[in-house]
């Protein structure tokens, strides 16, 4: 049934059960995302004000000793020069040069050997210059901060560069991190970390991969980039991770139990109708049908309901259809009749003028198999043919009119009535319900509907009840839901009626024993009370 249609929807809703478990990893990476920026921007911050600080603490040193000192490579400047360097362990080397960077004298005295890797860039108007040096026999790097005393003279200063990602980062984040230090100019100053492969890294724009900062500090002397993979940062939320995990798996799992739920109910084919009719699934619901003037239990209809394994319970909006465009409505009927044989047998026996209403379909209008059906099944038992009251639904037109009169025929011979089930909704006219010869007139619930709160008037229904009168056709009235409902059919000579105002359809246990309660025979100890009471008027 319709069956690439539902694997579709049965696949929609496999998908949309996972989406709380997709939706976990989009919502915890933005959240990581979004914190994490603002945390290692902090960090790579911090960092970068530790060179920059540097470079100033340089520049103050040259000065210092400069003033302190004038003379430059004296031993009086020599020895200030290394307090310096002891006071500020930022500070590796200061060398006095010329402007050919011909060297007078380093802080201790001797020469250093170093390279020059970069251009010489300016701190500000005047205020000297850096550029990054490669002393020899040290691997790190150094900014060189040089500052011109006069003409002749420069004192520099070889400042290290902060780099060490384990004073900022956690341990396992800092040595999964990358970092790159360049000058204004884009001139790499130092790059470590495990990403070395790229050397233009701190070039790459934001990608899903890693969370990349750069220093955003006011100077522009030199910047840090800060890249760490994003994995190592997620590692560290696994805890929240799993439990979002769980909660979605959760969710997700009662979404796809719920798509199951509907996909099973709803989707069955002729063959599981088959199998359902096999092991009795289908079970007679007993809906009551009353008296309006007394209250009185007068029988009710039989509803199917299919009651499956697990307990569910469905009408027969869901499987009706299937039923009876496959012919498999005609067996579901005959095991329906035998259950209510069962069902009703000893009700039938203490009550036997209650009325028992069954559905017939188009297809049990083709042939007369169904009376002889109707024969075989309730022949010996306790449920009396005078009992049964078949419902011919005219909401399907009925062609073949031989057999129509036959089973009508047969059915009514047998002492059964025939009932005109959702009158007024299909193809009934006065012709056609004479023709069919039908006992009952069943009036639908769209007409009872429409006596509304106060109603005083709804011609449609009334033509309808006038019309089952000229038939001289007993009229039950269907879906009477209040009170007003109940009582503009009862002021128009209506006497039958079911609807939710008195009951739904019942189990069995239910409606025998509301069968049992609400038709109760007259108590024979107060008649016998009575009859002594009238003898002994009598004797007096
Ligand atoms: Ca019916
Ligand atoms: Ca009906």
């Amino acid at each position: 049934m319709k069956s690439f249609f539902s694997k579709f929807v049965l696949l929609f809703g496999a998908l949309l059960a996972f989406a709380p478990v997709l939706g976990v990893d989009l919502f915890l990476d933005a959240y990581i995302r979004s914190g994490s920026d603002t945390r290692y921007q902090d960090s790579v911050n911090t960092l970068n004000n530790t060179s920059l600080n540097a470079l100033n603490g340089a520049l103050v040193a040259i000065k210092k000793v400069s003033n302190e000192s004038p003379s430059l490579c004296t031993p009086t400047f020599i020895a200030n020069v290394k307090k310096q360097l002891i006071a500020n362990h930022m500070l590796a080397q200061m060398v006095v040069e010329n402007s050919d960077r011909v060297q007078y004298c380093d802080g201790f005295g001797g020469e250093t050997k170093y390279s020059v890797l970069s251009n010489e860039l300016p701190i500000s108007k005047n205020s000297g210059t850096i550029s990054i040096v490669k002393i020899e026999n040290i691997d790190e790097p150094f900014i060189k901060v040089s500052y011109a005393i006069s003409n002749k003279k420069i004192i520099s200063a070889f400042v290290h560069v902060s780099s060490d990602l384990s004073k900022i980062l956690p341990s396992n984040i800092a040595s999964a991190a990358y970092l790159s230090v360049r000058l204004s100019d884009g001139t790499n100053i130092i790059s470590s970390g495990n990403l070395l492969d790229n050397k233009n890294i701190y070039t790459t724009v934001k990608d899903h991969s890693n969370i990349t900062v750069t220093s955003n500090n006011n100077s522009h002397l030199i910047h840090s980039t800060l890249i760490i993979p994003f994995n190592t940062v997620r590692a560290g939320f696994a805890g929240l991770y799993t439990v979002l995990t769980i909660v979605a798996l959760v969710l997700g799992l009662g979404v796809l139990m719920l798509v199951i739920y509907i996909f099973r109910n709803t989707n069955f084919n002729t063959f599981d109708l088959e199998k359902a009719i096999t092991k009795g699934e289908f079970q007679p619901y007993y809906q009551p049908v009353v008296n309006l003037k007394t209250g009185q239990l007068l029988g009710c209809e039989v509803l199917v309901r299919w009651v499956k394994k697990d307990g569910t319970v469905l009408s027969p909006g869901f499987f009706i259809d299937l039923a009876e465009s496959s012919g498999l409505a005609v067996p579901m009927t005959i095991k329906l009749m035998e259950q209510v044989r069962e069902d009703l047998s000893e009700l039938s026996k203490q009550q036997p003028e209650l009325k028992i209403g069954i559905n017939l379909f188009e297809g049990h209008f083709r042939n007369s198999i169904i009376v002889d059906d109707v024969k075989a099944i309730f022949s010996d038992s306790n449920v009396l043919f005078s009992q049964l009251v078949f419902e011919i639904t005219e909401r399907r037109p009925l062609t073949n009119q031989i057999a129509v009169d036959a089973v009508v025929g047969g059915l009514q011979a047998l002492g059964c009535k025939l009932a005109l089930d959702d009158a007024g909704t299909g193809y009934s006219n006065l012709a056609y319900m004479e023709r069919l010869g039908v006992d009952i007139i069943k009036i639908d619930r769209v007409f009872v509907n429409m006596i509304g709160n106060g109603t005083s008037n709804v011609p449609i229904l009334d033509g309808l009840i006038s019309m089952a009168f000229d038939l001289d056709a007993e009229i039950i009235a269907e879906g009477i839901e209040t009170e007003d409902q109940a009582v503009y059919l009862r002021a128009r000579g209506v006497v039958q009626a079911q609807g939710f105002l008195f009951a739904p359809a019942l189990k069995k246990d239910t409606y025998i024993e509301l069968a049992q309660q609400m038709n109760k025979p007259a108590k024979p100890k107060l008649a016998k009370v009575e009859d002594n009471i009238k003898t002994s008027k009598k004797a007096a």
